[in-house]
Parts: structure tokens; sequence; C-alpha cells
């Protein structure tokens, strides 16, 4: 196999890219805290909160859109796809009653799974005047697979890459029950993008290196838009947005941004 998962979803054995579908769903309820509160037990006027997620979920995710809408999120289809996906399925569980708080946490392995806002900023920036559904996107970090769960309901095929074995088993796992069959999950080094589903409508990249790699810039198509983190000065990582034209690449230096780093090679 040159590229990782070439022939992947085919053979029971080949793992990438792993083609979420024909799964059994999970429960609906995910395991509740000892402690935690009873679904329903909220005092009228109370705020919604995750824990005993559940019933609850949909209003707490609820809020958590109705907040970022206040900050000024507008894009119809971001904020639809961060109503729909369940942020509390991809934490874990002590930390499922933050899960639509508007911070980062922590996923294991010293990485991060970014803040809402973030979240919905990049998307925003991704689905700029683009005609929706974007057509292929390339996410590098699939972390927890939060944001590649976003990005299925935005782009008619996502490929997500994590070098971390670790993380893009648990992404997997996380996804299972959710069953999205235009989610591809690659195991492998995104720094050198990945040439079999190029060229993309967009490319978004969860971890930060010092240079958007010239591979990223390759692969996209002519009118496609990437939106990455890159260190534009030694020690200060800003948000870029690339857009392909026909004769080049247009970029953008936008907002500071603090992303883990982009590293290389697959473990
Ligand atoms: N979008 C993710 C955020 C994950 S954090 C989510 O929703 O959870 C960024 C991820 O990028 C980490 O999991 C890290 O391991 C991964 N990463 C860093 N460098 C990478 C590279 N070169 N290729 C692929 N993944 C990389």
């Amino acid at each position: 196999m040159s590229q990782p998962g070439a022939g992947g979803a085919r053979g029971r054995g080949a793992r990438f890219p792993a083609t979420l579908e024909g799964l059994r769903p999970a429960p609906a309820v995910p395991a509740r805290r000892a402690g935690a509160a009873t679904p329903g037990a909220r005092p009228a006027g109370a705020v919604p909160s995750a824990q005993g997620v559940g019933l609850d979920s949909a209003a707490v995710r609820q809020a958590m859109v109705q907040r970022l809408a206040q900050q000024g999120v507008t894009h119809p289809a971001v904020l639809q796809a961060l109503a729909a996906v369940e942020r509390h399925r991809f934490v874990d569980s002590a930390l499922v009653p933050q899960a639509y708080e508007d911070t980062a946490l922590p996923i294991g392995w010293g990485q991060t799974i970014s803040k809402p806002s973030v979240v919905a900023r990049m998307l925003e920036l991704l689905c700029a005047g683009q005609t929706l559904p974007l057509g292929r996107v390339l996410e590098i970090g699939t972390g927890c697979g939060y944001q590649a769960a976003l990005l299925a309901r935005l782009a008619r095929e996502v490929y997500s890459m994590e070098r971390l074995r670790a993380l893009h088993d648990k992404a997997r796992d996380n996804l299972r029950p959710l069953r999205i069959p235009n989610l591809h999950l690659i195991l492998g080094d995104g720094t050198a993008g990945y040439p079999a589903g190029a060229p993309y409508a967009g490319i978004i990249a969860a971890a930060g290196g010092e240079a958007i790699p010239q591979a990223w810039l390759d692969q996209l198509a002519v009118g496609g838009r990437l939106v990455a983190p890159a260190e534009v000065q030694p020690g200060q990582q800003r948000l870029v947005v690339v857009q392909r034209t026909a004769t080049g690449w247009q970029r953008e230096v936008l907002e500071g941004v603090r992303f883990v780093p982009l590293q290389s090679g697959v473990l």
C-alpha cells in the first residue's frame, strides 16, 4: 500500500480510510456520572447543564449555538451543524459537564479539542463565499473526531488525517455510532496532505507549524479555501486563510490563535 488505506474500506482487515458506516448505533444516552443531576430534575429557569445529558443535551447544545450566534457566528449551515453534532460524545466522561462550554478540552496524548467558538470561526472561514455542500475537504488533525463530524455536514466527502494512532482509534470509536458514510479517517502525517483525495474544495488544519506546507497549497482546488494556524512570526501563531485562484494563492493573515503544534511522522 503506497497510501495509508489505499483500497481501505473494501477489505475486512483494512482500516484506512475507515468509512464509518454499517455499524450499530450506541445508546443515545451516555453513561451518567455518579451524583450527576437526573434529567428532568432541573428547576424551571435554571441554566441547562450537560450533566446527566440525555434529554437535556439538545437544549444545552442549542444554548451553546445561541451564544455563538450572539458572538457573531452567522453562517446558517455552520450553526446547524453545531446544533446537530453532540460534542459531549467526543470528550471523556469526566469532562461531559463542560462539553458545551466555550472551552478547549484535553482529549489525551497532549492534544486538545478546540473551543466551539474557534471551531465555528474556522468553519465559517472555510465556507465563506462557497456553495454548500463543499466538495471534498481535507482535515489535518482528526483528534477526537468532533470537527470531522461537523465537516461531514458541510461537505460531500471529508478526509481526516491523524498522526497519532491512539487518537485515530479513539476518533473511530467516537464516530462509529454516528455512522457517517462520507467521512474517511486516515492514519498518516498530514504535512504531506492526502494526494489521493486532491484537489480539495477545502483544507482545514487543527495544528499549526511554521509555514503552511506546500503540499496543502498544491492540493487545493482552484476556488478552494484553506484555513490553518501558522507561525507567521517567531512565537506568533495566527489564523491564515488561503484561497486558490486561477493564477495563484491569495493569503490573509487573521487573529492570533493557540493550536497544538503540527508534528511530523506517525506514532
Ligand atoms: N479537530 C480536532 C482537534 C484535534 S487537536 C478535534 O475536533 O478534536 C490537533 C490534532 O492534530 C492532534 O490530534 C494532533 O495529533 C494532530 N496532528 C498534529 N500534527 C499532525 C500531522 N502532521 N498530521 C496529522 N495530524 C496531526
